[in-house]
C-alpha cells in the first residue's frame, strides 16, 4: 500500500489522482492534501479520502474547514506556504503529486524533493524556475523524480532500459491548440472562452491558455532539459493535433519508439502512482480501426511566438526562464480577466524578459526575487 500526498488536490490533476487512487483501494491511500480556496471540493474529498493532514493557502478557507470539521474525525489542517510546505515533506508518504500550478508550486515541490521521497510532477513550472536547482536537490537526498505529464511520461516510458546515449533526439508532441492554423490577425479578438476550449485535453484554465498560445510546450521543453539531461538541439518539437502519439524517442541507429493512448491524464497519473509496475484498468484502450488519420506538422513559431521565447530562456539560462514563468503568469491572468487581448500575451512577455539582468539561478533567493520583479515589471506594462 503507497501513501500519497496530493499538492493541489482539488485541480484537474489533483482531481484525476484522486479518481485513480479511488479505483485501486488496495495500492493507495490518502495521507495528505493540499489546495486553494474550493472549500467545498476539498471538504468532499476529506469524507471520501480521510487524509491525516490537509493544508490550504486561503485563509477563509482554512477558517470554513476548521469550523465545519467534526472535531474526532478531522485531519490536522494547515494553513499558508509552511503549512503546504511540510504536508510536502510529511512523515509516512511515499509518493507526493505535486499539481499545484504555477510558482505556487515551487517551495512546495522543492519540500517534497527534499524529503526524498517519490515525487510524481505535474507543476512544470517548478522545473522551468529552478530546474537547476532541483534536480541538484534530487541527487543529494536521492529522490526519485517521476514525470505527470504527458508529452514526459511518454519520453520516460520509450527510454525504460535505454541509455541516454542512445537518444538522437526527443520529439515533443503538441497538439497545437484550439487556435492552430490561425493568424495573428485572426488571433488579435480570440476570446478568452475560446482560448479555453482546448480540442482535445480537459485541463485547468492556465494551462489551456498556455496550450493556446504555445507557451506549454515551450515550457515542456525546459522540463524535458531537465528531466532528461538532453541538451537543447536534441528536444524537438512537432504538432501532432489528434494528440494520440505523446511523444517520441529516436535513437542513433534511426529506429524511434512512440507512446500513444488516449488523451487521457489518468493514464500518466496512474504510471507515475505504480511504477515500475502497470494498473489494470486505467484507460479505455485505442480503438485502432477507429483512429483519425495520424498528422505532423512543425510549429508556426512566427505566430506562436511563446515557443521561441522559451528556447531563449533556456539558452540564456540563468534567472531568464523564471522571467519568462512570471510575466507570462500574469500576462495569461490579465488575458483570462478580459484586460489584454491575446497577443499581448506574448507582448508582454518578450518586452519583461528584454529588461531582464539575468542572474545565476543557483539560489532559491535570487529566483523568488526575478519572479517578483518580473510580475511588476508585467504589471508595469498592464498599466501603460
Ligand atoms: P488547476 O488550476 O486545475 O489546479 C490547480 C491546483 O492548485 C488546485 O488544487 C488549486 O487549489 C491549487 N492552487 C492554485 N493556486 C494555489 C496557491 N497559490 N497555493 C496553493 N495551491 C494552489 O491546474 P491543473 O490543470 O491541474 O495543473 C496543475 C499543474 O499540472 C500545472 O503545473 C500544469 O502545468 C500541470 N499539468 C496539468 C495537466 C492537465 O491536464 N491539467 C497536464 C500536464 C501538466
Ligand atoms: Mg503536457
Amino acid at each position: 500500500m503507497k501513501k500519497i500526498v496530493i499538492l493541489g488536490s482539488t485541480g484537474s490533476i489533483g482531481r484525476n489522482s484522486l479518481d485513480i487512487i479511488a479505483k485501486f483501494p488496495d495500492h493507495f491511500s490518502v495521507i495528505g492534501l493540499t489546495a486553494g480556496r474550493n472549500t467545498a471540493l476539498l471538504m468532499e474529498q476529506i469524507r471520501l479520502f480521510h487524509p491525516e493532514i490537509v493544508a490550504v493557502s486561503d485563509e477563509k478557507t482554512y477558517w470554513d474547514l476548521r469550523e465545519s470539521m467534526g472535531p474526532d474525525t478531522a485531519p490536522e489542517i494547515r494553513f499558508g506556504i509552511d503549512g503546504i510546505s511540510s504536508t510536502a515533506s510529511m512523515p509516512g508518504a511515499d509518493i507526493v503529486i505535486s499539481a499545484i500550478v504555477g510558482a505556487a508550486g515551487l517551495l512546495p515541490t522543492l519540500a517534497a524533493i527534499r524529503s526524498g521521497k517519490t515525487v510524481g510532477l505535474a507543476n512544470k513550472e517548478t522545473l522551468v524556475m529552478a530546474g537547476d536547482l532541483a534536480l541538484s536537490e534530487v541527487r543529494i537526498h536521492g529522490t526519485t523524480l517521476l514525470p505527470v505529464d504527458s508529452e514526459h511520461s511518454a519520453i520516460f516510458q520509450c527510454m525504460q532500459g535505454y541509455e541516454k546515449n542512445s537518444v538522437k533526439k526527443i520529439i515533443l508532441t503538441a497538439s497545437g491548440g484550439p487556435f492552430i492554423g490561425k493568424t495573428r490577425e485572426e488571433l488579435e479578438t480570440a476570446s478568452p472562452d475560446s482560448a479555453l476550449k482546448h480540442p482535445n485535453w480537459s485541463m485547468g484554465r492556465k494551462i489551456s491558455i498556455d496550450s493556446a498560445t504555445l507557451m506549454n510546450k515551450g515550457l515542456e521543453v525546459i522540463e524535458a532539459f531537465h528531466l532528461f539531461g538532453l541538451p537543447l538541439d536534441k528536444i524537438d518539437v512537432l504538432i501532432h493535433p489528434q494528440s494520440i502519439i505523446h511523444s517520441i524517442v529516436e535513437f542513433t541507429d534511426g529506429s524511434c519508439m512512440a507512446q500513444l493512448s488516449q488523451p487521457d491524464m489518468r493514464g500518466p497519473i496512474a504510471y507515475a502512482l505504480s511504477y515500475p509496475e502497470r494498473l489494470d484498468p486505467v484507460m479505455k484502450p485505442l480503438a485502432w480501426e477507429r483512429l483519425p488519420g495520424l498528422t505532423f506538422q512543425r510549429p508556426d513559431t512566427a505566430t506562436f511566438s511563446c515557443l521561441s521565447f522559451a528556447y531563449a530562456a533556456l539558452q540564456e539560462g540563468g534567472t531568464l526562464p523564471a522571467v519568462l514563468n512570471a510575466s507570462n503568469e500574469l500576462a495569461v491572468s490579465a488575458f483570462l480577466d478580459g484586460i489584454i487581448g491575446f497577443n499581448k500575451i506574448p507582448a508582454i512577455i518578450k518586452k519583461v524578459m528584454d529588461l531582464h539582468k539575468i542572474q545565476p539561478a543557483d539560489d532559491i533567493a535570487l529566483i523568488l526575487e526575478a519572479d517578483r520583479w518580473a510580475r511588476e515589471e508585467a504589471m508595469k506594462i498592464l498599466g501603460e
